[in-house]
């Protein structure tokens, strides 16, 4: 496994749409903290043989989530994962990101992240516009967002990627813009740009954009993107030449990595297996006190499934697919109608692939069911 993700739990608060594993303030009790560390330690320990010997070949992306990645001292960090000797693994070219929020970064910790040997911050803005903020349920302000921008390239980071939210309730397509428009000033390597999704039962479900509002935030920010010297390479992702996420491509290409903490997933393309480690501090670290194995579940991926995540994984990047797979009557016949649509499109520099086009993207759940299925 060339690839490890670490899952860090812990969170200033607990954003309105989050439903990622993650503990706001508010629940941490103050021993949490260091019971993560030792946790994270024993798990590292562990789990250190899945990437190999520390002499092999160098890994090829790390990745620090969560959670709030940035809220857990690099010492700690040190800490935890002297176990994997990571100085042993990492090569000039591995590429090792953080996520952080605005909130919890300023320039001394982030050199001090730089020289635990994180080179790529991906920071959490979401939205710059006050109000959206607010019924976000994020805690940082527009002026925060600007300020930690200004901290991580003072501390020394060329490659940085920014996460903004699209189809947000009283969002506009201009707001979007205006939102790129002002990140666009920073020299950003990369933009992700998710669609905002809620469960029916949530309370702003019914607040979401329609969804051809939801396509025009989506087609506006391609545009916008595009228009400044970035490739959007995956659905919702954007990349200067030469700065693709490796550590997302490796997921998006179904190659192996190994991921730690509490609610982390991994997965063994040579098995055709992936597990999900329990999404619960206090289970994770009793029963690593006790010796046990924290893997909540683990599948072994069927014909079927892995015939989905061949298209899934095909059509979310901007590579697309040989003309081959088209391989029955029926999925030639899908193939033109979206080609008619202008949803799938010959790729100009493929010779024999096709890919999505912006607008196909941005439909790209229904299309992947459909030749998939
Ligand atoms: S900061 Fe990120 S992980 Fe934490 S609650 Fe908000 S969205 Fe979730």
């Amino acid at each position: 496994m060339r690839s490890l993700y670490v899952h860090f739990p812990f969170c200033e608060s607990k954003c309105h749409y989050c439903d990622f594993y993650s503990i706001g303030a508010e629940r941490t009790a103050a021993s949490d903290p260091l019971l993560f560390e030792e946790s994270l330690s024993r798990e590292c320990a562990a789990m250190a043989s899945r990437l190999g010997p520390a002499d092999g070949p160098k890994l090829e992306s790390i990745f620090f989530g969560g959670g709030t990645p940035s809220m857990t001292p690099p010492e700690s960090m040190r800490r935890a994962l002297a176990p994997l000797e990571l100085d042993r693994r990492v090569g000039l070219e591995t590429e090792w990101t953080m996520e952080a929020n605005p909130s919890s970064v300023d320039r001394g910790r982030l050199e001090e992240y730089r020289r635990l040997g994180v080179n790529r911050i991906s920071m959490g803005v979401q939205a710059l516009r006050p109000d959206l903020l607010t019924m976000l349920g994020r805690v940082h302000s527009r002026e925060a967002a600007f300020a930690a921008l200004d901290a991580i390239f003072a501390a020394g980071f060329a490659n940085v990627s920014v996460d903004l939210l699209c189809g947000v309730p009283n969002q506009s397509v201009t707001d979007v813009e205006r939102a790129m428009e002002e990140l666009a000033r920073y020299p950003i390597t990369h933009l992700s740009c998710y669609l905002l999704t809620l469960p029916k039962s949530h309370r702003m479900f019914r607040d979401l954009p329609k969804e051809d509002e939801q396509l025009e935030h989506l087609l506006a920010i391609d545009r916008f993107m595009t228009a400044k010297g970035f490739e959007h390479y995956e659905i919702s992702n954007f990349a200067k030449p030469g700065k693709r996420a490796r550590h997302n491509l490796a997921y998006w290409t179904g190659k192996s990595y190994l991921a730690l903490g509490p609610s982390a997933h991994s997965f063994d393309a040579a098995a055709g297996e992936r597990w999900k480690n329990f999404s619960s501090l206090h289970k994770y670290a009793s029963l690593l006190a006790k010796g046990e194995s924290v893997i909540e579940w683990t599948e072994k991926l069927t014909d079927e499934q892995r015939e989905m995540e061949k298209w899934l994984l095909a059509l979310r990047l901007e590579e697309g697919f040989p003309r081959e797979w088209l391989d029955t009557e029926l999925r030639r016949k899908k193939a033109d109608a979206f080609a008619a649509k202008g949803l799938l499109e010959t790729h100009p520099t493929r010779v024999g692939s096709l890919r999505l086009t912006p607008r196909g993207f941005a439909l790209s759940d229904r299309i992947i069911a459909e030749f998939a299925g």
